[in-house]
């Protein structure tokens, strides 16, 4: 399977990833989890993202799209990948196009979720995510059994600093004006299904496996 989950900041893509990269033993390839190693791990790229990234911003797309390449020539999505944030321009998608002609890899689907702009930032604001495995929880939609502390795997919570609520609508503002028109770029190509995002997370995950055609 090889997918793209399309969709706002705080929609609940990586909520969903973890459950469908599961189902279909796939490698989930997030670009923002890939900048938040590296600006932990206090690489260049991490200096260079953060910049960005702290603001608001996307990230320029010549460094998206090298990171994106790289690793979509990896052994492991010789199986099928889930790309969760990035495309995020025409650009971006233009590349992605290229990249998979050239590997000889088709898109299967892509996942857009729906969610008004009100619930977003609500969504962003609440988040917290485990150090240790990147567990993603909600202070009130879908909180830890113990405050502050992984279910999984009992490691510590954050907040990412991103996620307050002046970033996070300047991220909004960035999905409607950069990322929004790859739905009708998808749209084109056949490809899109569209999620209502605002129901709660399971019904979420059974209208995706419905919409690939699982059980
Ligand atoms: P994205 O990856 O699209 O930015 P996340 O999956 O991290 O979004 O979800 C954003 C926040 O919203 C998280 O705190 C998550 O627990 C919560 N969340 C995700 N899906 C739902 C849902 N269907 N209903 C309520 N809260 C949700
Ligand atoms: P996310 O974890 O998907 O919410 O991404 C966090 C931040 O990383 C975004 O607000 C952007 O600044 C940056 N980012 C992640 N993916 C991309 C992308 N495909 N293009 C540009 N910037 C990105």
């Amino acid at each position: 399977m090889r997918l793209i989950l399309l969709g706002p900041p705080g929609a609940g893509k990586g909520t969903q990833a973890s459950g469908i990269v599961k189902k279909y033993n796939i490698p989930h390839i997030s670009t923002g989890d890939i900048f938040r190693k590296n600006i932990k791990e206090g690489t260049e790229l991490g200096t260079k993202a953060k910049e960005f990234i702290d603001k608001g911003l996307l990230v320029p797309d010549e460094i998206v799209v090298a990171i994106v390449k790289d690793r979509l020539t990896e052994d492991d999505c010789k199986k099928g990948f889930l790309l969760d944030g990035f495309p995020r321009t025409v650009a971006q998608a233009d590349a992605l196009d290229i990249e998979l002609k050239k590997l000889s890899y088709n898109l299967d689907k892509v996942i857009n979720i729906e969610v008004s702009k009100d619930e977003l930032v609500k969504r962003a604001v609440g988040r917290r995510i485990c150090k240790e495995c990147g567990a993603t929880y909600h202070v009130l939609f879908n909180p830890p059994k113990k405050e502050g502390i992984c279910d999984i795997c009992g490691g510590e919570l954050y907040q990412r600093a991103d996620d307050n609520e002046q970033t996070v609508s300047k991220r909004i503002e960035e999905y409607q004006n950069k990322t929004q028109p790859l739905i009708n770029y998808y749209e084109k190509q056949d490809k899109i299904v569209n999620i209502d995002g605002k129901q709660d997370i399971d019904k979420v995950y059974s209208d995706i496996v419905n919409a690939l055609g699982g059980e």
